[in-house]
């Protein structure tokens, strides 16, 4: 009857509000779990390169007093090397919190103009040497074609930089490449290491915000980094992709268009 398929249309109807309501207590209990988790991460990678910076800063404290003779000019450098390379982390981790926060609230604009990527990612590549040494790894670089465009250079550098820090801190110490490829319309940036890989259930969330696995704390980092990259590539209208296999290793493709769209 009439009055029947009312009550059964407002039972479906109440049942779907309360699937509903179910779905946004998950999400917020989930976002809340993750804000913590965050804020443990965060509180701990801001607060352990104070211990060496402090240490350092009495120990140059004690060997400057008047009564003590003078110092080897190269122990004081080494010892401000270890204060400047604190200081440049404590800065990175700063700034990345600061990018984030600008990105969530939709102030990211672009300062676009000509860019070689090819040029770019040489000098990405060459700053990271250092880095890759100490991963035990090697990078190579291959362009095929015109892989020029019109893109902030600064932020797509923060991009490539990231890429291959995370190829090289998660790259088990093999061989990373970096291709660059004409597409067209678009240019292609791949980024492949063949490291530790990353579980499947997981892959869909490193892009989040404070995304990260809680398992792989050990590797230090925030989960801002991948956020940030998004961000960036999708201001520029592009897109990013990951295929990884754990044990196997990453593969992570950006689409960047060479102009914006009009
Ligand atoms: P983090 O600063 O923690 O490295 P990212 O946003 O760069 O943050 O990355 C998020 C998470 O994605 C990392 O914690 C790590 O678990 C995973 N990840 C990113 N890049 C790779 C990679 N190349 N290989 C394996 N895991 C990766």
């Amino acid at each position: 009857s009439r009055a029947d398929l009312d009550t059964a249309q407002d039972l479906a109807r109440r049942a779907a509000l309360f699937l509903d309501n179910a779905r946004l207590y998950r999400e917020a209990r989930r976002s809340v779990l993750l804000r913590d988790e965050f804020l443990a991460v965060a509180s701990h990678e801001l607060k352990t390169p104070l211990t060496p910076l402090q240490l350092r800063l009495q120990w140059l404290r004690q060997q400057t007093r008047k009564d003590k003779p003078y110092l080897p000019t190269s122990l004081v450098l080494s010892q401000l090397d270890v204060v400047q390379r604190q200081v440049d982390k404590l800065s990175g981790l700063v700034h990345g919190l600061l990018d984030v926060s600008r990105m969530s609230s939709g102030r990211l604009s672009l300062h676009r103009e000509d860019v070689d990527l090819e040029v770019l990612a040489r000098e990405v590549k060459a700053r990271l040497t250092l880095a890759a040494s100490q991963a035990g790894s090697e990078v190579s670089l291959t362009t095929h074609g015109d892989v020029k465009g019109h893109w902030d250079r600064a932020r797509l550098e923060q991009v490539l930089t990231h890429l291959l820090a995370n190829a090289l801190k998660y790259g088990a110490g093999q061989p990373v490449r970096v291709e660059l490829r004409d597409a067209g319309e678009d240019v292609v940036v791949r980024v492949e290491d063949a490291g530790i890989g990353i579980a499947r259930e997981y892959q869909s969330h490193i892009f989040e915000r404070f995304g990260r696995a809680v398992s792989e704390r050990h590797y230090g980092g925030l989960g801002l980094g991948l956020y940030v990259t998004r961000q960036i590539v999708e201001a520029h209208g592009g897109t990013i992709q990951v295929a990884s296999e754990p044990e196997k290793g990453s593969h992570f493709e950006v689409t960047l268009p060479r102009r914006e769209s009009t």
